[in-house]
């Protein structure tokens, strides 16, 4: 066991990747998360092969794959003509070449899985952190159920709207990104035996939408569709929808398409929010340090916004269990991970990843818990 005691501020993907990690390297590690218990919010999540390798060390690739779908390939299509613009086969031999599987899951389902990476107890929930008091001892968290704990590194984990970086570097809200994205999963039985692809994503100008499987059984669908929006007025809450507004805001596209959204039942809007590129991930000490969504939130527009939290998470423990020094430990973690995280940032607010023929293998092959660390800077 090391001595040094770390507490982890949000228990989504990053927060409970980095737990796992951190445990295995010997460190004494506590999770706090706002929420009083994980709950099956109506939302898939793409977990690409630079995920489920990572995962795979924490023992929970069977996991995952149990609980969701080994997607057999992604396809993209124009919005009116139905053409295919790009297809990519994700079989035995993809798997091979990016070193694991392409996984489809439903978000409650990832996260019954991920709390088997981390020690039982490891998780505090209804712990909403509202301040860090720090001295030059140790860190005290402050919960705004009354509790307080003291910890030697923090980690900020906590998502768009991170009260860690609002500690670091003062309050500064995310911006409405100017999209919505509609949330919605039925049981596959309501396409009524309608073949779809595992996962199609229909390209239109301004907006698309991705029908994609939730389960290896192919019974559950999910459909995100992303549309233009001139603002917001329910801060970061969704709002109920219905398949009629939904339709509406995809009218004209292809028929098949159409198909998938008739067969809707209930439907959320969500707001997406996003910020600029801010490399500010650290105090300068090392003792708290940002990950995923916290330090570097973006569209979703590549699918890899919590790809990103996964590999931050992975290197993180790897810095944390190589330098003695927590300084040194987040410079080779911001220096290792800024430059692809940027590149991931800028491929999302454009929106072209797999539209047509794509170099992948930069992306899908990268391994977090084997690639060269940077030199702290
Ligand atoms: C519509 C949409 C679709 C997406 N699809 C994909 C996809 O297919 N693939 C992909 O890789 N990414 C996708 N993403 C992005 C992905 O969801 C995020 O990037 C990812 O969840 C970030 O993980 P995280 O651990 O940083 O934060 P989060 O998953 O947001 O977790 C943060 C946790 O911190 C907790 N928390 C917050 N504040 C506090 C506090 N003060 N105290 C204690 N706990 C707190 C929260 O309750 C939460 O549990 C999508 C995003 C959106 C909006």
């Amino acid at each position: 066991m090391r001595q040094t005691r770390i507490a982890v501020v949000g228990a989504g993907l990053g927060g409970l990747t980095a737990a796992g990690f951190l445990q295995r390297a010997g460190f004494v590690v506590k999770v706090y998360e706002q929420a009083p218990a994980f709950s099956r919010i109506g939302a898939g999540i793409i977990l690409s092969a630079n995920v489920t390798k990572v995962l795979r060390r924490l023992g929970l690739e069977d996991g995952l794959i149990a609980a969701g779908i080994k997607s057999q390939s992604y396809v993209s299509r124009a919005w009116d003509s139905g053409e295919v613009t790009a297809e990519f086969v994700f079989d035995a031999e993809a798997e091979r070449r990016y070193g694991g599987p392409y996984v489809h899951i439903h978000r409650g389902d990832l996260h019954a899985v991920l709390e088997r990476g981390v020690v039982a107890g490891t998780i505090a929930f209804n712990h909403q952190l509202v301040d860090i008091l720090q001295s030059s001892g140790s860190l005290r968290l402050i919960f705004a159920n009354g509790a307080a704990a003291e910890a030697d590194i923090v980690v900020g984990a906590d998502g768009v709207r991170s009260k860690v970086r609002d500690c670091l570097l003062g309050p500064e809200p995310p911006q409405f990104a100017g999209f919505t994205a509609y949330r919605a999963i039925f049981p596959a039985a309501r396409l009524n035996g309608f073949w779809i692809a595992d996962c199609t994503k229909w390209w239109g100008t301004d907006r698309h939408c991705l029908p994609y499987y939730l389960t290896g059984r192919r019974d559950e669908v999910y459909a995100i569709g992303v549309v233009p929006a001139t603002g917001w007025e329910h801060g970061d809450a969704s709002i109920p929808s219905s398949r009629e507004h939904y339709l509406q805001s995809f009218a004209g596209f292809h028929a098949d398409l159409q198909r998938v959204l008739q067969a809707v039942e209930s439907v959320t809007l969500w707001p997406i929010f996003d910020r600029a590129r801010d490399d500010r991930w650290s105090a300068r000490d090392g003792r708290i340090v940002l990950i995923g969504d916290a330090c570097h939130p973006m569209r979703p527009f590549m699918a890899a916004g919590g790809a990103m939290a996964v590999e931050d998470a992975a290197i993180l423990g790897r810095c944390v269990a190589q330098f003695d020094d927590p300084a040194r430990a987040v410079r080779c973690y911001e220096a290792t991970r800024i430059p692809r995280v940027a590149k991931v940032q800028e491929i999302s607010i454009a929106n072209t990843w797999m539209h047509g023929p794509t170099e992948t293998d930069w992306f899908y092959c990268y391994d977090a818990c084997t690639a060269a660390l940077a030199a702290p800077q």
